[in-house]
């Protein structure tokens, strides 16, 4: 997505580490209508799959969750860091690693709103390694859910963890994909 690479160049910082900061558009400030341009691409993207849930894990990929699944007229189920009073009775659950923490974290979800025989759609905000998208295809195997595939605003590729779900099989689509980064200079995937 064009429009993707010229967000990321114009208002992307880079932190050490490997980190990209999109606190202006993404993560921290929304820009609305810039999510709505990248919900209706992942929504075009996905329209033929039979999408019946779109899942996701809090917080930062609940944005970008909620504005596909209001461009495909699907619920949005996001997987909780931290089983509270709030999430009562069975769950599925699975630890995910995190990038930008380097710790590792239980995520939940109720059994109630993942079902056998949903279809889910994978959203999030950033592709790095690729833990948290595993843990919810896990989280929806448990469930006995099928995995449509994934779609993720921005993907690391210099990191790996897309193409290692492509070589399993699992559809990823990524509305832009960073091949290289340094303080200066972002190079995308054509
Ligand atoms: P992965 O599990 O694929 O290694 O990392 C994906 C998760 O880590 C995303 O849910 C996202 O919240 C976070 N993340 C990974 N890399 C970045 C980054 O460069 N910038 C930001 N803001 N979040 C990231």
């Amino acid at each position: 997505m064009q429009l993707m690479e010229e967000k990321i160049i114009a208002e992307g910082q880079v932190l050490p580490g490997g980190i990209l900061k999109v606190g202006s558009f993404l993560n921290q400030m929304i820009d609305t209508a810039f999510l709505k341009e990248m919900s209706e691409e992942i929504a075009r993207l996905y329209a033929d799959c039979g999408v019946s849930k779109i899942l996701t894990i809090e917080s930062s990929g609940i944005s970008i969750a909620t504005a596909v699944g209001m461009q495909m007229g699907v619920p949005v189920v996001f997987a909780k860091k931290h089983k509270t009073s709030n999430v009562d009775g069975a769950v599925y659950s699975t630890s995910v690693h995190s990038f930008t923490h380097n710790t590792d974290y239980t995520v939940v979800v109720s059994s109630d709103y993942l079902l056998a025989g949903d279809n889910v759609l994978l959203v999030d905000d950033f592709l790095a390694n690729g833990k948290a998208l595993l843990g919810l295809i896990d989280l929806a195997e448990q469930a006995g859910a099928s995995v449509s595939g994934a779609a993720v605003a921005i993907e690391k590729g210099f990191q790996g963890g897309g193409d290692k779900l492509r070589a399993q099989g699992v559809r990823v689509e990524s509305l832009a994909i960073i091949d290289s980064m340094t303080d200066t200079d972002v190079t995308f995937r054509p």
